[in-house]
């Protein structure tokens, strides 16, 4: 049996919001090299530009669309300007994330609403746009970003916590509705991941350790380590998979 072609996205496109930097960005390299055409995304028109001229380089065909993914009438706007030009999204990895920690007892309620509209929000208001669309052609892909607090509570982040058990949620919820139009839904719940959101974590050797300690790989992962898992879940290969998160955590949920 051959199974290349199960993973080959020649013909297709996949939006990533956040994809300017970070895990959104090494998942749309990731989908690029199996053959999409990408549209990246980002809040920052230099970051953008920047990602979109290092993956043009690269020699993958690859595209910036800027919008505020808590901006729902930049949303309809960026849909329907892809509509006018005849693009059609096929993947939509909903990536776009904030994390903002404080504990609760001093947290204001417009620092809550804004980690949930990045986290969770947006991701309803894009899949919504994006499936309405794949729903007219019969298929298409809606990958979530979780994340291990899909699971488990950790102090200081309690809307990012909320927002991404959320997003398990809101997963199995468009895997339950969508099926039926040919769309299959899923998330991957990263673990601990050198990037920017991270920084200072990084930063901390005492954190630093724990992580260490507490992960079975004994590391932390790095961001082209969710490529394969995001175009497994892009491509045919996951055609009869729908509604379900998978951790790329280096095993760190099963011992938490
Ligand atoms: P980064 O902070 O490195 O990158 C975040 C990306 O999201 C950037 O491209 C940023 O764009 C974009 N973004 C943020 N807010 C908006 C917005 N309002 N509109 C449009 N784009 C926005 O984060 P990571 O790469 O680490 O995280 C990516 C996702 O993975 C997030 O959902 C995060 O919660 C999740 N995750 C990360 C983990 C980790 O260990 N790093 C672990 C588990 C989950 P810009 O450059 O314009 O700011």
């Amino acid at each position: 049996m051959n199974v290349n072609h199960l993973f080959d996205l020649s013909g297709r496109t996949a939006l990533v919001t956040g994809s300017s930097r970070g895990l959104g960005r090494a998942m749309a390299e990731g989908l690029a090299a199996a053959g999409a055409v990408i549209i990246l995304n980002g809040a920052d028109k230099g970051r953008l530009d920047e990602a979109v001229a290092a993956l043009t380089a690269a020699g993958y065909n690859a595209r910036g669309l800027r919008f505020d993914v808590t901006d729902e009438a930049a949303v309809i706007a960026a849909f329907e300007m892809l509509d006018a030009e005849g693009v059609e999204v096929d993947i939509l990895v909903n990536n776009a994330g904030i994390q903002f920690r404080r504990p609760m007892l001093d947290l204001e309620t417009s620092d809550w609403r804004r980690v949930i509209d990045t986290n969770l929000t947006s991701a309803f208001v894009i899949g919504r746009e994006a499936a309405r669309r794949m729903a007219r052609r019969g298929r298409g892909k809606v990958i979530n970003i979780g994340s291990l607090t899909s699971e488990l509570a950790r102090a200081t982040v309690a809307p990012y916590t909320v927002a991404k058990g959320g997003i398990k949620m809101l997963t199995k919820a468009m895997a339950a509705e969508w099926g039926e139009l040919g769309i299959q839904a899923n998330a991957i719940g990263p673990g601990y991941m050198l990037t920017d959101m991270n920084q200072a974590l990084i930063d901390n050797p005492t954190f630093d350790a724990w992580v260490k300690g507490r992960t079975p790989a004994r590391r932390w992962g790095r961001p082209d380590e969710l490529a394969g898992t995001c175009v497994y879940l892009a491509s045919a290969a996951s055609d009869y998979v729908s509604g379900q998160i998978i951790y790329v955590d280096g095993g760190m949920i099963s011992m938490l």
